[in-house]
C-alpha cells in the first residue's frame, strides 16, 4: 500500500466484499479506533433520498450512484473516510488511497445468511457472488494493485486482527491519527 498523491491528509478507504463479510462491522471497528468518518453507503444513500426502489438481490435500496458521488463529493476530497458498500464500481479511482476486498470462507457465508433468514435465492446468489469472487474481480478491474489489501474474515478475531492491520497502515501514513 503507498500513499498517492492526492494531498488528502487523511487517507480514504473503501471497505468492500460479497454481503455478510463483515464489511460494516469491521468498518465501524476501524472508524471507532482511528476516529476516521464511517460512511455505509447503502444507509447514506436512504438518509439522503439517493435510492431507486428496493434491490432483492442484495437487501438493500438499488443507490442513484451518480448522486451518491456528487453528494460524497467534498468529503471524499476531504479525505478521512471509510467508504462502505458491497461495490465498487462508481468510485473514481482517486477517490481511495487503499481498497480492501474482505473474503469469507462460502460456507461460513452461508451459515451467516442462513442466520440472517435469507431467502433461499438470495443465498444463494450471494454465496455465489463469494464462491466467484465476483468482488475481487470488480476491483481489480477498478483499482490499481498496489492500493489493494485482501483480508479473511471468517471468524471473530479476525476482524480485530484487520482492524490491527488497518489502524496501522493508517497511523503510518498520517502520523496525527
Ligand atoms: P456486511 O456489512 O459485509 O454485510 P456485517 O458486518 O453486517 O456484514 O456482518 C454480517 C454478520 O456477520 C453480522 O452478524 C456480523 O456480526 C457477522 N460477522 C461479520 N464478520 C464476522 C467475522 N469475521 N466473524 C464472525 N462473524 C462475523
Ligand atoms: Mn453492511
Amino acid at each position: 500500500m503507498t500513499q498517492n498523491s492526492s494531498g488528502r491528509k487523511r487517507p480514504n478507504i473503501l471497505i468492500t466484499g460479497t454481503p455478510g463479510t463483515g464489511k460494516t462491522t469491521t468498518a465501524a471497528a476501524l472508524a471507532e479506533v482511528t476516529a476516521l468518518r464511517h460512511i455505509n453507503v447503502g444507509d447514506f444513500a436512504n438518509e439522503e433520498n439517493l435510492t431507486n426502489g428496493w434491490d432483492d438481490t442484495f437487501d438493500c435500496y438499488y443507490i442513484n450512484e451518480d448522486l451518491v458521488c456528487d453528494a460524497l463529493e467534498k468529503l471524499m476530497e476531504e479525505g478521512g473516510n471509510i467508504v462502505d458498500h458491497h461495490a465498487c464500481d462508481f468510485f473514481p479511482e482517486c477517490c481511495f488511497d487503499c481498497v480492501v476486498v474482505l473474503q469469507t470462507d462460502s460456507s461460513v457465508l452461508h451459515e451467516r445468511f442462513t442466520k440472517r433468514g435469507y431467502s433461499d435465492h438470495k443465498l444463494a446468489t450471494n454465496t455465489e457472488c463469494q464462491i466467484f469472487q465476483a468482488l475481487l474481480d470488480e476491483v481489480k478491474e477498478n483499482y490499481p494493485d498496489d492500493i489493494l489489501v485482501i483480508l479473511r474474515s471468517d471468524f471473530l478475531e479476525d476482524i480485530t486482527k484487520n482492524v490491527e492491520t488497518l489502524t496501522s497502515w493508517i497511523s503510518n501514513l498520517s502520523p496525527a491519527v
